[in-house]
């Protein structure tokens, strides 16, 4: 291919940024071995090298300076409106709290950003929880006069965001969030320069919607019709059926949109603009279409996306030490797709036929990160099987990699003692199960496919192992009523359970989950799509189950149940939340250790606030009759007992404790 014609790829804020995005360094190696040559901008890790360096710091305090003067003179001048006004407050409660806070805080910010990358202070838990609440503080500071937008390492929450099309354009036109100078200026000094002729953006997430859009829609009003801008990743798969329909999203922000795996299309897409064919021969692609002054969908692509023909990883292009980690922990992938599919709950898998790579093309790609020093991977597949698991953990023990890694699992029966025992050995630090619920009418509802009898029976062998166990679970599954909720929380303080570490959310049935395709057989009433456009989930209506009030009830006892089962100290995985995190410290020191550092931290303690006595907890539906007969728990509500949670906990007492 020509080499005169210029494409590349952004990744826009926000996403962590302690390792790059999959999403990247796989098109890059895929367009590579295509002999096309792609450009990767890693927007989202210059953002947050921007937003720590000492020259925003001195800026952002002076803007400061000017800001809170004015507000004042408004307060005095009783001129001051509604949002000044609590911004203001925020200033007044920031300060009083920690007056000397910007005294030398470009020094702090840089000290504390050091710890994160050191290959020695990062894994003092002390000096990295002292970094975690400085920076806790920071993120707080920065966003004060970007109220109501909150931005963190690992999160980004604007408040005016209502998951439409609307209000994206209202916070894009308030020329007020913590994204906007710094994309102006990285378009201006980054990408114009470039003269790309195509400039594609990966947006994966929720959180890097509105600065994604908002950095398209800037090149979009810059480049009118001279450079195409085509929009794809994992989020706008989802969004399929709302972009074909949204004029204003051709308008104001894209010229196309690439669906589903995007390694191909992405081809195609180059290769008919640099020829000048007709765009309706590229797969996967949501286009306006200049002739016809219409939104066109083309066809998507033939079953020919298996992975061994995507060629190897690229990470050549990557800043590899600018990432705020001391290791890089890479993810890397040995198939697509979910070879179960059937969790009545789950979407995670849409838009990816399944597909499983050679063991020699994950050991490529291994050997090709190693290349590059890196030892730590974490598999994203959806989930890797006992198969997998036993030949890649054999060769690897073979060729003696001397690798640590982590990955999501079932907690299927073929994850015996030959299999864990291996991946042990072949340095398998964590494994994360969807667990889901403690409760067997619930489980049989979601349809996880393993024996809910035996399901803890790999986890006590992984524990034999040195494996770490975390869990996912939620809450509220259609009809899910307190009684079975506690049952989650029992299993999860229960040590015969043998989960570690756990992640709790609230159920949200995915937009082209299983769920939505029967409503009726799950309880459920009424489903709700068009309410936002964004969504990837839906909402709905139930006969029966607990409502908002109790079901965070229940969660907020759960985690106060889990500090009470530790003597109230916090273990470190709490504080060190972030999985990437947590796998860097049990590569380092091994799962005992880990389990016996605590923090003492009283402030969260809040046992005993929730009666669980209490008859308003319960809305009991009459589910027996319509779903999967009788609740087998047991137990009464009233029955539950904490101190049954608590008898093998002694050894906390005495534990290493800081
Ligand atoms: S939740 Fe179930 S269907 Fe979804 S990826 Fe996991 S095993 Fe597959």
């Amino acid at each position: 291919m020509s080499n005169s014609y210029k494409s590349c790829i952004v990744f826009p804020p926000q996403w962590t940024p302690f390792n790059p995005h999959f999403a990247l360094y796989t098109l890059a190696g895929y367009l590579k071995g295509k002999d096309i040559p792609l450009d990767i901008l890693d927007a989202n890790l210059a953002f947050y090298n921007e937003i720590l360096s000492a020259e925003f710091i001195e800026n952002l305090i002076k803007e400061y300076n000017v800001l809170l003067n004015s507000l004042i003179k408004k307060k005095k001048d009783a001129t001051v409106n509604e949002e000044e006004e609590k911004k203001l407050r925020f200033f007044i409660h920031f300060f009083s709290e920690q007056p000397s806070f910007t005294k030398g805080l470009a020094e702090k910010v840089s000290k504390f950003t050091e710890i994160l990358k050191s290959k020695t202070d990062f894994y003092d838990p002390m000096k990295l929880n002292e970094a975690f609440l400085f920076f806790d503080k920071y993120f707080e500071f920065i966003s004060i006069a970007y109220m109501p937008a909150n931005l963190h390492f690992t999160f980004y929450i604007d408040r005016r965001f209502t998951m439409d099309f609307a209000s994206i354009l209202n916070i894009i036109k308030s020329n007020n969030t913590q994204f906007h100078k710094f994309i102006d200026k990285y378009v201006q000094d980054v990408i114009i320069p470039q003269n790309y002729n195509m400039i594609a953006f990966s947006i994966n997430t929720d959180t890097q919607l509105t600065p994604g859009l908002y950095m398209a829609y800037v090149l979009k009003k810059h480049y009118q019709k001279d450079v195409h801008l085509s929009i794809g990743g994992n989020y706008f798969t989802r969004l399929t059926d709302v972009i074909e329909k949204e004029t204003d999203f051709f308008k104001l922000y894209a010229d196309s949109m690439i669906w589903g795996e995007g390694e191909i299309p992405l081809e195609q897409l180059i290769t008919s603009l640099r020829d000048q064919t007709d765009l309706n021969n590229v797969n996967n692609l949501i286009y306006w279409d200049e002739a016809s002054q219409t939104i066109k969908k083309t066809t998507e692509q033939p079953w020919q996306q298996h992975l061994d023909h995507m060629g190897t990883i690229d990470l050549s292009q990557l800043d590899l030490n600018g990432y705020l980690t001391p290791e890089i922990v890479l993810p890397i992938q040995s198939s697509r797709g979910c070879y179960w599919g059937k969790c009545t709950f789950c979407d995670h898998f849409y838009g990816a036929n399944v597909s499983v790579k050679s063991l020699d093309n994950v050991m490529r790609d291994i050997y090709q990160a190693r290349e590059y020093g890196i030892t730590k991977f974490v598999f994203i597949d959806e989930m890797l099987s006992p198969s997998f698991v036993k030949r890649f953990s054999t060769r690897v023990i073979e060729e003696n990699l001397q690798i640590t890694w982590f990955t999501n699992g079932r907690p299927e029966l073929g994850f015996n003692e030959e299999v864990l025992g291996l991946a042990s050995q072949a340095g398998c630090k964590m494994i994360m199960c969807g667990i889901e619920s403690g409760c067997d009418r619930i489980n049989t509802l979601i349809n996880k496919g393993v024996d809910i009898q035996r399901r803890f029976e790999p986890l006590k062998i992984a524990d034999s192992h040195g494996i770490w166990n975390f869990a996912f679970i939620f809450f509220a599954y259609p009809t899910e009523t307190v009684k079975e909720a506690f049952q989650t929380v029992r299993m999860i303080l229960d040590d015969n359970s043998c989960i570690d570490s756990y992640g709790q959310s609230v159920f949200t049935p995915g937009k082209h989950s299983l769920i939505t395709k029967e409503p009726e057989r799950f309880g459920i009433t009424k489903l709700y799509y068009d309410e936002s456009q964004f969504a990837t989930w839906v909402n709905y209506e139930t006969v029966a189950g607990m409502r908002k009030g109790p079901m965070n009830a229940v969660r907020r006892y759960l985690k106060d149940l889990f500090l009470y089962k530790h003597h109230n100290y916090v273990p470190v995985w709490f504080k060190f939340s972030n999985r990437d995190t947590l796998f860097l410290y049990l590569s380092r020191y091994g799962k005992q250790k880990i389990k016996r550092w605590h923090f003492k931290d009283l402030k969260n303690f809040k046992y005993g606030k929730l009666d669980i006595n209490d008859p308003s907890l319960l809305i009991e539906g009459d589910y027996n009759k319509s779903l999967l007969g009788k609740d087998n728990s047991g137990s009464k509500v009233g029955e539950f007992e904490v101190n049954q949670f608590n008898k093998n906990s002694n050894q906390h007492i005495n534990s290493n404790l800081f």
